[in-house]
């Protein structure tokens, strides 16, 4: 693995090392993860629009008085994963903004009507309603967490994630992007990783590149990550996801990432993280996106077939033969995964055990999907 100091020198690379980086990145993913590149099927659940926090790149944020601004309701939970069910989905992921009922009144009322007065305790019900009424496994993404917050979820989730996004506490400050965000703090998002690892939750993070922040300080986030993972071993994937611009938001002129930026990043993230660490970046937010396999990636993240991306809702899901394809033409095989990594299955305590029989069930001797829809897609286009 590279040092701090070696990734940091990456940022001034010219073409032929940038080159170099790549190769030397795919090197490890094959030796790491052989010819195999990952997805997760998987149906969103938006749980609440709702947040404290206004990131200036946010297009899923609603203020409580806003048309947009709602928690979904049991029977929409459920419907939901009712839709994914029977699209062969394995993973429900619910999405959602962090504690609005600690900022706005109305959230608090809302949540009230609903029977609870914290959304994390919502959330790890409805995770249970997934569990008793559907096949999916649940995985959330509820930004910052406590010790008690963990303690909630883990009994009702197979896995939990938070990007770290960044460790600038330059972008706190008036005109950028993560001011006036308390769960935006490096602090409190670093303290989360830990939290995570102390109490053995299978994790995703992962930085969003492009909002501001220096060469330096993404080696710097992606060293903290590793850091966690060395302590802990809990991180399961790392996702490098670019900014995109877009209409109506604070940021909507900010320059986008150029391509060559998010594949250097993805080459030093290979670099630099333990190999065991799956390396994902989402193949919707470019057109180019399958060059990020020369790049070192292994897994291209939740794919649904049901649900649009809501964080980016213009940008539609790539279809998964379109993606098979991407990866026979580079000499890689596109296989479904569960949301839980096949070393956290068998790793003792990561898993509560009635999720971890559930999951096991549903995958084959490598830990991967039993039942691999994208197999029943080329069938049916064949
Ligand atoms: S990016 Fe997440 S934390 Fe920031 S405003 Fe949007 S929902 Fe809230």
């Amino acid at each position: 693995m590279v040092s701090v100091r070696e990734a940091v020198a990456f940022g001034e690379a010219g073409e032929s090392l940038r080159r170099e980086l790549a190769r030397q990145a795919s090197a490890i993913r094959s030796a790491h993860w052989g010819d195999t590149v990952t997805y997760s099927r998987k149906v969103f659940a938006p749980l609440t629009t709702m947040c404290r926090d206004t990131c200036g790149y946010c297009t899923f944020v609603k203020h409580p008085d806003d048309t947009g601004a709602y928690i979904m309701t049991p029977d929409q939970v459920l419907a939901t994963a009712r839709k994914g069910e029977e699209t062969g989905c394995k993973e429900l992921l619910f999405s959602l903004g962090e504690k609005p009922e600690q900022r706005y009144e109305k959230a608090a009322e809302a949540l009230a009507k609903l029977g609870y007065t914290s959304m994390i305790d919502y959330l790890a019900a409805m995770c249970a309603l997934v569990l008793e009424e559907t096949s999916l496994l649940p995985h959330v993404n509820a930004g910052t967490l406590t010790d008690h917050e963990i303690e909630t979820l883990k009994p009702v989730s197979a896995s939990m994630g938070m990007m770290l996004e960044t460790v600038s506490n330059r972008l706190m400050q008036p005109g950028m992007p993560h001011h006036q965000c308390p769960d935006k703090t490096p602090k409190a998002r670093l303290r989360t990783l830990k939290t995570a690892g102390r109490n053995k939750v299978p994790f995703t993070t992962g930085l969003l590149i492009g909002i501001g922040e220096t060469w330096a300080e993404r080696v710097e986030a992606l060293a903290a990550i590793n850091e966690a993972h060395q302590r802990y071993g809990h991180i399961q994937e790392v996702i490098i996801q670019n900014f995109r611009a877009k209409p109506g938001i604070a940021m909507a002129d900010h320059p986008e990432p150029t391509l060559d930026d998010m594949l250097l990043t993805l080459a030093t993230a290979r670099l630099m993280l333990d190999p065991s660490i799956s390396l994902q970046a989402p193949p919707n937010l470019s057109a180019r996106h399958a060059v990020y396999l020369d790049a070192g990636i292994n897994d291209w993240g939740g794919i649904s077939p049901v649900t649009r991306d809501f964080i980016n809702p213009e940008r539609p899901w790539p279809q998964l033969d379109g993606l098979a394809k991407a990866c026979a033409d580079k000499g890689l095989t596109l296989q479904e995964r569960l949301t839980v990594y096949p070393a956290y299955l068998q790793a003792d305590g990561f898993v509560a055990s009635p999720i971890a029989a559930r999951a096991q069930a549903m995958t084959r001797q490598d830990g991967l999907a039993a039942s691999q829809a994208l197999e029943q897609v080329l069938e049916g286009a064949a």
